[in-house]
């Protein structure tokens, strides 16, 4: 029997029954990526020791107290490879870090690890998360598990993927524009992105700072709850951190949403959306309906502005955080006889295209002169947007809505980087408002996944849990495995 598709919730009772152990789990895992998993290329390095090293104390911590082990305690897991894990490659999808091994380990990593959490390895991602589709990493595409040919969805696409083709039951990605999302929408997964600062930012490799955040992929909503509560809470090494007590999600996911008002944004279902999208997510809207919540529909007027604030936005603080990339301090150097052409050449051969496209954006954005067109003016929109939000969530307590206007396309469909841009028209205004979004499974449309997305006010991270498990309950579709896990 293979453990592969397993949830991370039946993992933690076989281990603790003594039918399973981690060594086995990661055994199991280490199977399923060398075979049905090989053609996706989600994984850009494995962490062979460090995972070894895992297991065996996962081992021990639950002989000697099953209890306090937690819920993650043995369960082998992947990261998005922006997160920094000390000593091992580290690249970001990008050539400019294709030899960087950090010298320190990210907050959420080291809460697993010391959760007993066993890493198998490093997942693919668009080049320094830039990208919907994770065609943009410098390491060759990541293939979606429901169908090899088409994409996972990006930036976290390798990290959507191990978890879709029942490589590890959870994973981590990083969310700034919808990164964690629309990802988890195209691979039939669930993806939570939490309240901006909920989760520490130390050791993310930084792309829009005000806008990145770092959350977990699952099979099922208990399972991202368990995965986000390992990683959740105050850093003192993150400035941008919360220090607010992390509200429970597994207490809230008992409530149900009865009497729950939940909101659905017009625009959110307006033009631009597939077909086969807005039936599944009508349908689910109705399901929600008939397990007691009051529907109602809203207005977000500004979202149609939310993408071009975002790449404003985006670009200016990405400019800024890249331009530490030069050959002297981190990765990759293009040796010159000058200092000046050493730069040059190490960012012009380091950096991909979509990349080179966001620096020059940004920098632009932000150049005297422009500065108040562009860079001020994104901000008193982004503004806008989170006030906007503020105002619906008086009359609402949460929003559902589509996550991704389309299911999985082709690889190499999308050559138009504007095109590509539009598949985050509905992930992006909560990056920008800083609040909690989970994309979960709600059927198929032309045998692909298609995701519900909830959204919730700051810091009720636990009511997009609370939402979200009671669809879950009353629906099949997280049952539903990928045709590579059942292969
Ligand atoms: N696809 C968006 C972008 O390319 C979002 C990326 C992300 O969330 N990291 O910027």
């Amino acid at each position: 029997m293979t453990t592969a598709g397993m949830t991370a919730a039946a993992m933690a009772t076989a281990l603790r029954a003594g039918e399973l152990t981690p060594a086995q789990l990661l055994a199991d895992a280490r199977a399923q990526l060398a075979g049905q998993g090989r053609s996706l290329n989600a994984f850009l390095a494995l962490t062979d020791e460090l995972a070894d090293q895992q297991a065996g104390r996962a081992a021990r911590m639950l002989h000697d107290d099953p209890v306090a082990a937690g819920p993650l305690c043995g369960i082998p897991v992947a990261f998005k490879d922006v997160l920094c894990v000390e000593g091992y490659l580290t690249t970001a999808g990008s050539r400019i870090l294709e030899t960087f091994r950090p010298p320190y380990t990210a907050t959420a990593v080291q809460r697993l690890l010391d959760a007993g959490a066993v890493p198998v390895g490093k997942t693919n991602c668009d080049e320094f998360a830039m990208g919907s589709s994770t065609e943009n990493s410098a390491y060759g595409p990541t293939g979606n598990p429901w169908d090899v040919e088409r994409v996972p969805g990006g930036s976290s696409g390798g990290s959507a993927a191990a978890v879709g083709a029942g490589i590890v039951p959870i994973s981590y990605g990083s969310d700034t524009g919808g990164s964690i999302r629309q990802p988890a929408s195209l691979c039939g997964v669930v993806g939570f992105k939490p309240t901006y600062g909920r989760v520490s930012r130390y050791g993310l490799i930084a792309f829009a700072s005000s806008l990145d955040q770092v959350g977990p992929f699952a099979h099922t909503v208990e399972d991202a709850a368990s995965a986000y509560l390992a990683v959740a809470g105050h850093d003192v090494r993150d400035s941008t951190s919360v220090p607010d007590e992390v509200d429970d999600p597994l207490a809230a996911m008992r409530d149900g949403v009865r009497g729950l008002r939940l909101g659905v944004p017009r625009e959110y279902m307006g033009e631009g959306l597939e077909d086969g999208v807005r039936q599944r997510v009508t349908e689910a809207i109705a399901v929600l309906e008939g397990l007691g919540a009051s529907i109602q529909e809203v207005s977000l007027p500004s979202t149609d502005l939310g993408l071009s604030t975002y790449y404003i936005i985006a670009p200016a603080e990405c400019s800024s955080n890249l331009a530490r990339y030069d050959g002297v301090r981190f990765g990759r150097r293009v040796e010159r006889p000058s200092l000046t052409d050493t730069f040059l050449r190490t960012r012009d051969e380091g950096f991909g295209d979509e990349v080179k496209r966001r620096v020059m954006l940004g920098t632009y954005a932000l150049s005297s002169g422009y500065y108040d067109a562009y860079y001020r003016r994104a901000q008193k929109v982004r503004t806008l947007i989170a006030r906007e939000f503020d105002a619906v969530f008086e009359s609402v307590d949460a929003l559902v809505c589509p996550t991704s206007p389309k299911v999985a396309f082709t690889t190499g469909a999308i050559q138009d980087p504007l095109e590509m841009y539009l598949n985050d028209a509905l992930t992006i205004p909560v990056n920008l408002a800083g609040l909690p979004g989970m994309s979960l499974p709600c059927g198929f449309a032309e045998g692909l996944p298609v995701g519900l997305q909830v959204i919730a006010p700051r810091l009720r991270d636990a009511r997009v849990f609370q939402v979200a498990a009671a669809y879950e309950a009353a629906t099949d579709w997280h049952l539903l495995r990928a045709p590579l896990v059942a292969a």
